[in-house]
């Protein structure tokens, strides 16, 4: 039974421009590349057009990070705190319009950038600002110091949280950062950079430069820039470790995952079913940790299938911006067509595949809702990642096959465990091969709590103290 639906959330509360420039030095200017447009992925219609940075664009932003990077450093903590606690507030005031603008660029439902990426985006400000004066107590040695200009490149799923994610630890150490958002989701980072301005954050501190590959490309190789921060797919994480060989850069790389959702015959079903659902179709499943691979005990299997399938004949896929959405776009039409391709290749491997009943809108970019039974180790389905809301279901006897099988992957980002055993817990938390083992839970964040990958999944942690480090020579 459907609810009743309350209005959708304006769009009229964002005030959209129909061009948007770099963010260089405190100020938006032109870019000397081609501009490109980013679009709404569930209309389809061009939001704006957005400057496109050449490397001479790139160039100038870290002269201007670098220019700011001595006053910034220079500053007591306390000043800098001051900053970074002024961001936070002004993210929270206008956290509708953020929300509103993030659904419109990304697809993804505003009760997630609402209730989930908003309060967290504002949450890692709070938290990186409460350290700022605090560094010499943090176990880093009396007097930590900033690592210089930092170059970071984000992607599209979560794109004001992962600019969170990486400008606010490397302000609070001293930093100045010259980042460079998804090009398909380049326009909250620009909001922020109105922000920085609103909060009075002196000019160079900040600096967005907006374009494709390319244009992150020559962030990295920039011989000025000190520290690298990546999150995007572990190919490219690749070339960019190659660039960075051989210098003095730092890097972080936070690349891709294939978790294992580990259900066990102890377990809440009801609990867990919701673990699954929240695990691999929360952002359309767009997310480097979902639960995208579910690993049940046999003799649960077909309960758990027969719950999960009725739960799931309940999503509600549609607009966005409605209060009641719970499935939105597929962030572009590049990712949709990899989704398509990786469930045709699934179903030509033997693998059964199931959605449930589910009208699609005409126009956008949709994918319903899909699971894969008989699914076996050697798939495709089982070992790369879809980036998309589809469930590959396996099975396992024993508690060490369980961990066999979570393990085998190149990936290692994070694994879901669910029983009421809390020795069993302890037991695979320890074997796991994985940065994050949420038990009787999944996908959730705190900012004091580290982020970040085994073997493919990249190295280096952002979130708490060890997000710190990232920033720091110490
Ligand atoms: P992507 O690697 O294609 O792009 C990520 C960013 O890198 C974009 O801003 C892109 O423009 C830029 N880029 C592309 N080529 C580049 C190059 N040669 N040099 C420098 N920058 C370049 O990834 P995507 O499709 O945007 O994002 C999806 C991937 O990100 C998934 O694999 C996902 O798992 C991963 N991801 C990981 C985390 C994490 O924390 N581990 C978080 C979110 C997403």
């Amino acid at each position: 039974a459907f609810e009743y639906a309350p209005a959708p959330e304006s769009r009229d509360i964002v005030d959209l421009s129909p061009s948007y420039g770099l963010f260089i030095d405190g100020e938006f200017v032109d870019g000397s590349a081609a501009s490109f447009k980013t679009v709404n992925p569930a209309t389809e219609e061009k939001l704006a057009d957005i400057a496109g940075a050449s490397s001479d664009d790139v160039d100038r932003a870290v002269q201007a990070a670098r220019k700011a990077f001595g006053g910034w450093s220079a500053l007591p903590g306390s000043e800098r705190a001051k900053y970074l606690f002024r961001v936070a507030r002004l993210i929270q005031e206008r956290a509708r319009e953020l929300a509103v603008l993030e659904t419109l660029d990304n697809g993804k439902p505003i009760r997630e950038s609402r209730d989930v990426d908003l309060p967290l985006v504002a949450a890692h400000f709070f938290y990186y600002a409460g350290w700022a004066d605090k560094l010499g107590h943090a176990g880093f040695g009396a007097d930590p110091r900033p690592l210089g200009v930092a170059g970071q490149v984000i992607p599209w799923n979560f794109p004001l949280l992962m600019l969170a994610w990486k400008i606010a630890p490397a302000l609070a150490c001293g930093n100045t950062v010259v980042l460079k958002p998804a090009e398909t989701t380049p326009l909250t980072a620009l909001l922020f950079a109105e922000i920085c301005v609103q909060a009075g954050l002196p000019p160079g501190v900040v600096n967005i430069v907006t374009g494709a590959g390319e244009t992150g490309a020559a962030l990295v190789a920039h011989p000025d820039v000190n520290k690298v921060a990546f999150t995007g797919s572990t190919e490219v994480g690749r070339l960019i470790a190659r660039t960075v060989a051989g210098t003095d850069k730092k890097l972080t790389l936070e690349l891709g995952g294939k978790a294992a959702n580990i259900v066990f015959e102890d377990a809440a079903i009801d609990q867990a079913v919701e673990g699954i659902v929240n695990g691999i179709f929360f952002n359309q499943g767009h997310v480097c940790c979902a639960g995208s691979r579910l690993l049940v005990q046999e003799s649960i299997q077909d309960e758990l299938l027969t719950a999960l399938k009725r739960r799931l004949g309940t999503l509600r896929l549609g607009d966005p911006l409605d209060k009641n959405t719970d499935i939105g776009a597929i962030n572009s039409a590049e990712q949709l067509a990899k989704i398509r391709a990786l469930s045709e290749i699934g179903e030509q491997e033997g693998a059964e595949r199931w959605s449930p009943a589910c009208e699609l809108p005409g126009k956008g970019y949709w994918f319903p809702p899909t699971l894969f039974t008989g699914v076996a180790l050697s798939h495709r389905i089982a070992r790369e990642e879809i980036f998309g809301p589809v469930l590959s279901v396996l099975t396992f006897r024993t508690p060490a096959e369980a961990v066999e099988k979570a393990n085998n992957t190149p990936y290692g980002l994070s694994a879901g465990i669910w029983t009421e055993k809390g020795s069993r817990i302890l037991w695979m938390a320890d074997r796991l091969r994985a940065g994050v083992v949420w038990a009787n839970t999944f996908n959730r964040f705190d900012p004091a709590s580290p982020f970040g990958g085994y073997k493919e999944s990249g190295y280096g942690r952002e979130g708490g103290l060890l997000g710190l480090e990232a920033y720091l020579d110490v």
